[in-house]
């Protein structure tokens, strides 16, 4: 058998001989070329003695890219019991460099694994990938324990996060993200690069924290945010009532014409909203 230049055997051989057919219901869509993946993990910066944290490893292309462009350690979380002989073939590979946590990335804290900053990148589950973001987007205390997030979405969950006010995909993600953070997309994935092939394009997106522009609870933008998105079409001073509240005092207060419409805020505006919510009580 031929080996990839890593040293380890092609993906393809490590599936069939492991029987990892993909999945739906996990989200799998493996990719298979050992140049797009060190691409991916490129596009997390140089990653000489980096500790990473990777959600999904599944049969470990990704995982492998960290490892060989000189991740000091990576911790991955995999919550498909069937990819963990096949982890543990590249942590020996790498010897004390793979840490591989079996579990649900939604459960699993692996802070205690790590001796620093991290940075995070993953071929996020697509079920649960959304979820995964806005949970290391607003943690209390910021900045956060990452020091970057290099992410492969679906190209119309990507341009979400780096929606610009006014245009079509601005909403609760792209506040959310660019509140306290940097995000671009980084580069596009077609399906044919997956195993299986998904539907629709996919992005990687590189996100760096920023210092935060004010000192807000994220549960209150969330909740106001959440709010002003949940009826798109309609005014602020319609859609807020979702906050259980009178919005007049609140958009008055925060300096806001009552009659725009969510899509038209800068996240500066929201800011300025959440802090009076926050305010009010
Ligand atoms: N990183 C691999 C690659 O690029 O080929 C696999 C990516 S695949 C899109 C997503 C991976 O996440 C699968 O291996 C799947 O088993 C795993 N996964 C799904 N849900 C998960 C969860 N809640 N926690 C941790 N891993 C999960």
């Amino acid at each position: 058998m031929s080996l990839a230049p890593d040293g380890l055997p092609p993906l393809r051989e490590v599936i069939a001989r492991h029987g990892l057919a993909a999945k739906k219901s996990l989200g799998q869509n493996f990719l298979l070329d050992l140049n797009l993946t060190a691409r991916i993990a490129r596009a997390s910066g140089p990653l000489e003695g980096a500790e990473v944290i990777e959600v999904g490893p599944g049969p470990g292309g990704l995982t492998r890219a960290l490892l060989s462009q000189g991740a000091a350690r990576v911790v991955a979380i995999e919550r498909d019991a069937r990819c963990l002989d096949a982890l543990a073939e590249i942590a020996a590979h790498y010897p004390g460099r793979l840490i591989v946590i079996e579990g649900d990335a939604l459960e699993v804290d692996p802070r205690p694994h790590l001796t620093g900053p991290a940075r995070i990148v993953a071929n996020l589950p697509y079920n649960v990938g959304t979820e995964l973001l806005v949970r290391w987007l607003t943690p209390p205390d910021w900045p956060p324990f990452w020091e970057s997030l290099t992410l492969m979405f679906q190209r119309e969950v990507a341009e979400r996060i780096v929606a610009a006010p006014g245009s079509k995909a601005y909403g609760r993600l792209s506040v959310l993200a660019q509140w306290r953070a940097t995000a671009r997309i980084v580069f596009d994935v077609p399906p044919s690069a997956f195993v299986p092939p998904p539907k629709v394009t996919s992005s990687v997106v590189h996100l760096r924290p920023v210092e935060p522009r004010a000192a807000i609870d994220p549960k209150v933008l969330e909740r106001v945010v959440a709010a002003a998105f949940s009826q798109r079409r309609k005014m602020l001073r319609q859609s807020l009532k979702a906050l259980g509240r009178d919005p007049a005092p609140l958009l008055e207060t925060a300096g806001i014409d009552p009659t725009r419409r969510a899509e038209t805020l800068s996240i500066d505006e929201f800011l300025a909203l959440a802090r009076v919510a926050q305010s009010l009580g």
